[in-house]
Protein backbone atom coordinates (compact mmCIF):
# COMPACT_ATOMS: atom_id res chain seq x y z
CA UNK A 1 0.00 0.00 0.00
CA UNK A 2 1.42 3.34 -0.91
CA UNK A 3 1.66 5.40 2.51
CA UNK A 4 2.54 9.16 2.59
CA UNK A 5 2.66 10.66 6.62
CA UNK A 6 0.27 13.89 6.50
CA UNK A 7 0.41 17.19 8.59
CA UNK A 8 -0.35 15.50 11.83
CA UNK A 9 2.04 12.41 11.47
CA UNK A 10 -0.41 9.26 10.50
CA UNK A 11 -0.06 7.65 7.57
CA UNK A 12 -2.33 8.37 5.08
CA UNK A 13 -3.36 5.16 2.90
CA UNK A 14 -4.72 4.75 -0.62
CA UNK A 15 -7.10 2.47 0.09
CA UNK A 16 -10.66 3.34 0.38
CA UNK A 17 -11.70 0.04 1.55
CA UNK A 18 -15.42 -0.57 1.25
CA UNK A 19 -16.45 3.20 0.26
CA UNK A 20 -15.38 1.94 -3.41
CA UNK A 21 -18.79 0.41 -3.37
CA UNK A 22 -20.77 3.17 -1.22
CA UNK A 23 -23.56 4.58 -3.64
CA UNK A 24 -25.81 7.53 -2.47
CA UNK A 25 -28.72 8.11 -4.33
CA UNK A 26 -30.30 11.21 -5.51
CA UNK A 27 -33.12 11.00 -3.51
CA UNK A 28 -31.09 10.16 -0.18
CA UNK A 29 -29.86 13.59 -0.92
CA UNK A 30 -33.12 15.05 -1.40
CA UNK A 31 -34.25 13.12 1.80
CA UNK A 32 -31.65 14.90 3.79
CA UNK A 33 -32.67 18.02 2.93
CA UNK A 34 -36.15 17.16 3.31
CA UNK A 35 -35.62 16.45 7.18
CA UNK A 36 -32.52 19.26 7.55
CA UNK A 37 -30.00 16.65 8.01
CA UNK A 38 -27.65 18.70 6.31
CA UNK A 39 -24.54 18.99 8.94
CA UNK A 40 -22.41 20.00 6.25
CA UNK A 41 -24.12 23.25 5.90
CA UNK A 42 -21.64 26.32 6.73
CA UNK A 43 -23.42 29.11 7.87
CA UNK A 44 -20.66 31.55 8.34
CA UNK A 45 -18.89 30.04 4.94
CA UNK A 46 -15.70 27.95 5.03
CA UNK A 47 -12.46 29.34 6.01
CA UNK A 48 -10.19 28.18 3.88
CA UNK A 49 -12.04 29.60 0.81
CA UNK A 50 -11.53 32.96 2.90
CA UNK A 51 -8.20 32.48 3.56
CA UNK A 52 -7.02 31.74 -0.19
CA UNK A 53 -9.34 33.91 -2.05
CA UNK A 54 -6.37 35.62 -3.68
CA UNK A 55 -5.43 32.23 -4.96
CA UNK A 56 -8.73 31.53 -6.62
CA UNK A 57 -9.00 34.68 -8.09
CA UNK A 58 -5.35 36.06 -8.93
CA UNK A 59 -6.34 39.79 -8.58
CA UNK A 60 -8.95 39.61 -11.24
CA UNK A 61 -12.04 41.12 -11.53
CA UNK A 62 -15.25 39.85 -12.80
CA UNK A 63 -14.40 36.06 -13.02
CA UNK A 64 -16.85 33.13 -14.04
CA UNK A 65 -16.60 31.16 -10.91
CA UNK A 66 -18.59 27.11 -10.81
CA UNK A 67 -19.57 26.33 -7.53
CA UNK A 68 -20.41 22.15 -8.38
CA UNK A 69 -22.90 19.83 -6.07
CA UNK A 70 -23.36 23.96 -4.39
CA UNK A 71 -26.28 23.15 -1.71
CA UNK A 72 -26.92 26.70 0.16
CA UNK A 73 -23.03 27.70 0.47
CA UNK A 74 -23.07 30.90 1.69
CA UNK A 75 -19.77 31.79 -0.57
CA UNK A 76 -21.92 32.04 -3.71
CA UNK A 77 -22.58 35.37 -1.91
CA UNK A 78 -20.20 35.69 -1.35
CA UNK A 79 -18.30 35.87 -4.48
CA UNK A 80 -21.35 37.76 -6.24
CA UNK A 81 -20.93 40.82 -4.02
CA UNK A 82 -17.21 40.65 -5.11
CA UNK A 83 -18.15 41.28 -9.07
CA UNK A 84 -18.17 37.60 -9.79
CA UNK A 85 -20.40 35.76 -11.93
CA UNK A 86 -21.19 32.72 -9.96
CA UNK A 87 -22.93 29.44 -11.31
CA UNK A 88 -23.83 26.50 -9.27
CA UNK A 89 -25.55 22.92 -9.67
CA UNK A 90 -27.56 21.33 -7.43
CA UNK A 91 -30.24 18.86 -7.23
CA UNK A 92 -32.09 19.53 -4.65
CA UNK A 93 -34.72 22.52 -5.60
CA UNK A 94 -35.48 23.16 -1.58
CA UNK A 95 -31.35 23.66 -1.21
CA UNK A 96 -31.41 26.43 -4.30
CA UNK A 97 -34.84 28.55 -2.69
CA UNK A 98 -32.98 28.69 0.37
CA UNK A 99 -30.22 30.33 -0.89
CA UNK A 100 -31.95 32.84 -2.64
CA UNK A 101 -34.66 33.34 0.39
CA UNK A 102 -31.97 33.16 3.32
CA UNK A 103 -30.31 35.93 1.35
CA UNK A 104 -33.48 38.02 0.36
CA UNK A 105 -31.89 37.76 -3.19
CA UNK A 106 -35.09 37.96 -5.97
CA UNK A 107 -34.80 35.30 -8.60
CA UNK A 108 -36.26 33.95 -11.20
CA UNK A 109 -37.12 30.63 -12.20
CA UNK A 110 -36.73 29.24 -15.86
CA UNK A 111 -36.51 25.45 -17.59
CA UNK A 112 -33.33 24.43 -19.12
CA UNK A 113 -34.69 23.32 -22.59
CA UNK A 114 -31.11 20.63 -23.25
CA UNK A 115 -31.85 19.15 -19.94
CA UNK A 116 -35.14 17.39 -19.25
CA UNK A 117 -36.87 18.37 -15.87
CA UNK A 118 -33.84 20.61 -15.19
CA UNK A 119 -34.31 24.42 -14.15
CA UNK A 120 -32.20 27.07 -13.69
CA UNK A 121 -33.25 30.00 -10.49
CA UNK A 122 -31.15 33.15 -11.59
CA UNK A 123 -30.74 36.00 -9.44
CA UNK A 124 -32.63 39.17 -10.82
CA UNK A 125 -29.18 41.20 -10.90
CA UNK A 126 -28.17 37.90 -13.12
CA UNK A 127 -25.13 37.41 -11.77
CA UNK A 128 -26.06 34.18 -9.30
CA UNK A 129 -27.17 31.20 -12.15
CA UNK A 130 -27.93 28.20 -10.30
CA UNK A 131 -28.69 25.11 -12.38
CA UNK A 132 -31.17 22.72 -10.60
CA UNK A 133 -30.48 19.22 -12.18
CA UNK A 134 -27.91 16.38 -11.71
CA UNK A 135 -24.21 17.60 -12.01
CA UNK A 136 -23.95 15.16 -14.53
CA UNK A 137 -26.51 16.63 -17.09
CA UNK A 138 -24.16 19.62 -17.83
CA UNK A 139 -21.55 20.50 -20.58
CA UNK A 140 -20.01 23.06 -21.76
CA UNK A 141 -22.13 23.91 -24.29
CA UNK A 142 -24.59 24.22 -21.52
CA UNK A 143 -22.81 26.48 -18.98
CA UNK A 144 -20.18 27.68 -20.59
CA UNK A 145 -16.45 27.42 -19.29
CA UNK A 146 -15.40 28.91 -15.91
CA UNK A 147 -11.90 30.99 -15.08
CA UNK A 148 -12.61 29.37 -11.01
CA UNK A 149 -13.78 26.59 -8.97
CA UNK A 150 -14.61 26.23 -5.31
CA UNK A 151 -15.07 22.44 -4.69
CA UNK A 152 -15.94 22.24 -1.06
CA UNK A 153 -17.98 19.27 -0.58
CA UNK A 154 -18.48 18.06 -4.13
CA UNK A 155 -15.94 15.55 -5.55
CA UNK A 156 -16.01 14.63 -1.88
CA UNK A 157 -20.00 13.72 -1.66
CA UNK A 158 -19.73 12.50 -5.69
CA UNK A 159 -19.87 8.42 -5.26
CA UNK A 160 -16.71 7.35 -5.11
CA UNK A 161 -17.69 4.72 -8.89
CA UNK A 162 -18.34 8.29 -10.52
CA UNK A 163 -15.15 9.98 -9.33
CA UNK A 164 -13.80 9.18 -13.00
CA UNK A 165 -17.03 10.91 -14.83
CA UNK A 166 -16.95 13.54 -12.07
CA UNK A 167 -13.43 14.67 -13.26
CA UNK A 168 -13.89 14.73 -16.37
CA UNK A 169 -16.42 16.83 -16.82
CA UNK A 170 -14.98 19.14 -14.16
CA UNK A 171 -11.64 19.12 -16.81
CA UNK A 172 -14.46 19.70 -19.49
CA UNK A 173 -15.71 22.95 -17.76
CA UNK A 174 -12.05 24.46 -17.32
CA UNK A 175 -10.59 27.34 -18.86
CA UNK A 176 -6.60 27.50 -19.65
CA UNK A 177 -4.93 28.75 -17.00
CA UNK A 178 -8.10 28.66 -14.73
CA UNK A 179 -8.10 27.64 -11.10
CA UNK A 180 -9.48 24.65 -8.87
CA UNK A 181 -9.44 24.94 -5.35
CA UNK A 182 -10.60 21.27 -4.25
CA UNK A 183 -11.13 20.73 -0.77
CA UNK A 184 -11.29 16.91 0.64
CA UNK A 185 -11.58 15.34 3.46
CA UNK A 186 -8.87 12.56 5.28
CA UNK A 187 -9.83 9.69 7.79
CA UNK A 188 -9.75 6.44 7.93
CA UNK A 189 -12.20 5.08 5.22
CA UNK A 190 -12.76 1.58 7.50
CA UNK A 191 -14.44 3.58 10.49
CA UNK A 192 -16.98 5.73 8.54
CA UNK A 193 -18.83 5.24 5.51
CA UNK A 194 -19.31 8.86 3.71
CA UNK A 195 -20.33 10.90 2.64
CA UNK A 196 -18.04 12.77 2.78
CA UNK A 197 -15.96 9.68 1.39
CA UNK A 198 -12.17 10.04 1.76
CA UNK A 199 -10.27 11.31 -1.47
CA UNK A 200 -6.53 9.90 -1.45
CA UNK A 201 -3.96 12.37 -2.50
CA UNK A 202 -3.04 9.32 -5.06
CA UNK A 203 -6.45 9.43 -6.43
CA UNK A 204 -6.20 13.48 -6.76
CA UNK A 205 -3.18 13.09 -9.24
CA UNK A 206 -4.90 10.30 -11.04
CA UNK A 207 -7.99 12.17 -11.71
CA UNK A 208 -6.27 15.65 -12.51
CA UNK A 209 -3.25 15.06 -12.82
CA UNK A 210 -2.83 14.63 -16.69
CA UNK A 211 -3.85 18.30 -17.26
CA UNK A 212 -2.93 19.82 -14.12
CA UNK A 213 -0.63 21.38 -11.85
CA UNK A 214 -1.61 20.23 -8.37
CA UNK A 215 -0.20 21.17 -4.94
CA UNK A 216 -1.76 20.94 -1.43
CA UNK A 217 -2.09 24.24 -0.11
CA UNK A 218 -2.60 22.90 3.79
CA UNK A 219 -4.15 20.26 5.59
CA UNK A 220 -6.39 21.33 8.64
CA UNK A 221 -7.62 19.28 11.45
CA UNK A 222 -11.47 19.33 11.20
CA UNK A 223 -11.52 16.89 14.11
CA UNK A 224 -14.69 17.57 16.05
CA UNK A 225 -17.54 15.84 18.63
CA UNK A 226 -19.83 14.91 15.66
CA UNK A 227 -16.95 13.10 13.79
CA UNK A 228 -16.10 11.33 17.14
CA UNK A 229 -19.76 10.16 17.07
CA UNK A 230 -18.92 8.81 13.60
CA UNK A 231 -16.37 6.28 15.05
CA UNK A 232 -13.30 8.24 13.94
CA UNK A 233 -10.30 9.75 16.07
CA UNK A 234 -8.68 11.48 13.62
CA UNK A 235 -10.28 13.91 10.43
CA UNK A 236 -8.35 16.41 8.34
CA UNK A 237 -9.62 19.21 5.80
CA UNK A 238 -6.90 18.77 2.51
CA UNK A 239 -6.78 22.24 0.56
CA UNK A 240 -5.50 21.74 -2.88
CA UNK A 241 -4.89 24.14 -5.59
CA UNK A 242 -5.37 22.82 -9.05
CA UNK A 243 -4.02 25.02 -12.01
CA UNK A 244 -5.42 24.04 -15.60
CA UNK A 245 -2.30 24.23 -17.73
CA UNK A 246 -3.40 21.80 -20.47
N1 LIG B 1 -21.02 22.17 -1.49
C1 LIG B 1 -22.08 22.36 -0.52
C2 LIG B 1 -22.95 21.12 -0.31
C3 LIG B 1 -22.20 19.88 0.08
S1 LIG B 1 -23.21 18.43 0.32
C4 LIG B 1 -21.49 22.85 0.77
O1 LIG B 1 -20.26 22.93 0.90
O2 LIG B 1 -22.25 23.15 1.70
C5 LIG B 1 -23.37 17.76 -1.32
C6 LIG B 1 -24.52 18.37 -2.10
O3 LIG B 1 -24.53 17.80 -3.40
C7 LIG B 1 -25.90 18.12 -1.51
O4 LIG B 1 -26.57 19.35 -1.36
C8 LIG B 1 -26.61 17.22 -2.55
O5 LIG B 1 -27.98 17.47 -2.62
C9 LIG B 1 -25.87 17.58 -3.82
N2 LIG B 1 -25.76 16.52 -4.87
C10 LIG B 1 -25.51 15.20 -4.66
N3 LIG B 1 -25.39 14.57 -5.84
C11 LIG B 1 -25.54 15.51 -6.82
C12 LIG B 1 -25.50 15.48 -8.25
N4 LIG B 1 -25.28 14.34 -8.92
N5 LIG B 1 -25.69 16.63 -8.93
C13 LIG B 1 -25.91 17.81 -8.27
N6 LIG B 1 -25.98 17.90 -6.91
C14 LIG B 1 -25.79 16.77 -6.20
Amino acid sequence: MDHSANASGLLEGSDIGSQKERVVTEEEWLQKWEVGNIGFHKEQGHPLLQKYLDVLLNGKSGLRIFFPLCGKAVEMKWLADMGHNVVGVEVSEQALKDFFSEHSLPYCEEPVPEISGGKMFQSTSGNISLYCCSIYDLSSSIVGKFDGVWDRGALVAVNPCDRQRYASLMINLMEKNSSYLLVTVSYDPNKHKGPPFYVPESEIKSLFGSCCEIQCLEKVDDFSERRKQWGLDYFLEVLYMLKFVA
